[in-house]
């Protein structure tokens, strides 16, 4: 007999997945690989459910490989490290986001935007991983994530309030970064959900003039209150006479098909509008409408590893973290109906310690 005590290669979590596109979420017991040397164990807190975890769990956008885990907006606690890790230490609080690995080797990775990875980055969910697995997001108790996959939260966000900002948040950041949003700047934000709030938010800390352009006025309080500056209904045809021409940039974070000849015709001269909400179907434009004003029709997905630490340590010196409710692990399924409906205050975060075994 060896006295050498063999170390199991893989712990259990406790988990939420879908089965199939048409079943509920349910619990499920999942594997999590050792840390390797460059690795972080991470106990989840709470994990944020993004509209994009719905359209994957209903294998909306295709091809999901079931059962699958979805959540990419993690905060918890540094639990182990691996040998090499000298980024963080236990009991650190730290978030992960939408990837956990990329090639680290092609220009977008070294230029930091491994989002944008040309062999493709690795999905914190629904994706291959490095070691072969297919990965298992934050409806989980636990996560091991490559060291370099992982951002601080600083001392002054809650990480109930900061795990939307590893998704909501960054996504909303970058385009605000990139087409230099700030003082002067005139930007509408199209839908007030968990993105929507977030851009309200960090467009107003950056010294931008923000508009929420939302279905009805029934949360105009709100977003008057997250700092805009204006809000109108696109329900009233009348908005969209009163707008044209009017904005510098529009970032449209619904994730339903809208008219977006329509909502081009509000930008002014080199105006650009964004895509943030991936729609199901393709979507139609009017050529005569980017044509007119010398208008961008632009997208844009998350944002680098860095430029997130940078949205991080941004949000905890402007005091800004995301509106949430927090739920119970039994509740996410009313939650994913709910924010289909567009029926939340503005993001639903999973309170891990609720999940158990299967
Ligand atoms: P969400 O919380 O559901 O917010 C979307 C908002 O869009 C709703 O609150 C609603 O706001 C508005 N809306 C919904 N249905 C509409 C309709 N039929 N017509 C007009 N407006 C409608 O979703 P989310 O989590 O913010 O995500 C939004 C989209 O972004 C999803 O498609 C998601 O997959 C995508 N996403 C993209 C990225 C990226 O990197 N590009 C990252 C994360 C998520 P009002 O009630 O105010 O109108
Ligand atoms: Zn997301
Ligand atoms: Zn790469």
């Amino acid at each position: 007999m060896s006295d050498v005590q063999s170390v199991p290669e893989t712990q259990t979590a406790y988990a939420y997945a879908a089965a199939a596109a048409d079943r509920p979420l349910a619990p499920l017991n999942i594997e999590r690989r050792r840390p390797g040397p460059n690795d972080v164990a991470i106990d989840i807190a709470y994990c944020g459910i993004c509209h994009s975890d719905i359209h994957t769990a209903r294998s909306e956008w295709g091809s999901t490989p079931y059962p699958v885990v979805p959540g990419h907006e993690v905060a918890g606690i540094v639990a182990e490290i691996g040998s090499d890790v000298t980024k963080f230490t236990v009991g650190q609080r730290v978030g992960v986001g939408c990837m956990v690995d990329s090639c680290r080797e092609c220009d977008p990775c070294l230029a930091g935007e491994e989002q944008y990875c040309e062999r493709g980055m690795v999905g914190t969910y629904a994706a291959q991983g490095r070691d072969g697995r297919q990965t298992d997001g934050g409806y989980s108790t636990s996560i091991v994530v490559d060291e370099g996959y992982v951002c601080n939260i600083p001392d002054g966000i809650s990480l109930d309030v900061a795990a939307p900002l590893l998704c909501a948040g960054i996504t909303l950041f970058s385009p605000l970064r990139h087409w230099n949003a700030g003082p002067g700047k005139r930007v509408a934000i199209i839908g007030l959900g968990g993105l929507g709030h977030m851009g309200v938010k960090l467009a107003h800390a950056m010294g931008a003039e923000v508009t929420v352009l939302s279905q009805s006025l029934k949360k105009m309080e709100d977003g008057l209150r997250l700092g805009a500056n204006h809000y109108f209904a696109t329900d009233d045809p009348e908005t969209f006479r009163t707008l044209r021409n009017s904005f510098d940039l529009i970032l449209n974070t619904v994730s339903a098909n809208l008219d977006m000849s329509k909502y081009l015709g509000l930008l002014a001269v080199d105006g650009t509008l964004v895509e943030l909400g991936i729609p199901e179907n393709p979507v139609e434009v009017k050529v005569g409408a980017l044509t007119r004003n010398r208008r961008s029709f632009a997208g844009s997905m998350i944002g680098g590893i860095a430029q997130t630490q940078e949205m991080l340590d941004f949000c905890a010196a402007n005091g800004i973290g995301s509106e949430v409710e927090v739920i119970a692990a039994e509740q996410i399924n009313d939650a994913y109906d709910r924010v289909v409906a567009s029926d939340v205050r503005y993001r639903f975060v999973i309170d891990t310690s609720t999940l158990g075994p299967q």
